[in-house]
């Protein structure tokens, strides 16, 4: 990897860090798992303009895609908190020692109030 790959990575580790961490999020224990999303942000970032979610599509109407902007937890808070997890589990609650417990769940499954 690249020296201003590795540069704009950390950045985005401490940035995301910092943003998650006011919202009651915390980067995954999975390592090389975050380091692989990292870096991909990166790359997307170098393509598209913007560190979109590595695992949803942008559609190209800009008022949806800033919404998969990362870290787009803001946007999707619901879901997320029903989660303990965001969709590529990067992040996951605070409160989540063992993440490998968790499951994706489909929005139309969260309860609404
Ligand atoms: S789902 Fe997770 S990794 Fe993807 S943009 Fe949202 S917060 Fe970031």
């Amino acid at each position: 990897m690249d020296t201003d790959t590795t540069r704009r990575k950390e950045m985005f580790r401490a940035w995301h860090g910092k943003v998650v961490d006011a919202l009651g999020y915390k980067f995954n224990p999975d390592a090389e798992m975050v380091d692989f999303l990292l870096e991909q942000q990166v790359h997307i970032e170098r393509k598209y303009g913007s560190p979109f979610c590595p695992c949803q599509s942008t559609v190209g109407r800009r008022e949806d895609d800033m919404k998969i902007v990362c870290p787009c937890i803001p946007f999707h808070r619901r879901h997320f908190d029903y989660m303990k997890q965001c969709w590529c589990g990067l992040f996951i609650h605070k409160d989540v020692d063992d993440p490998t417990a968790l499951r994706q769940i489909p929005a139309s499954e969260v309860p609404q109030d």
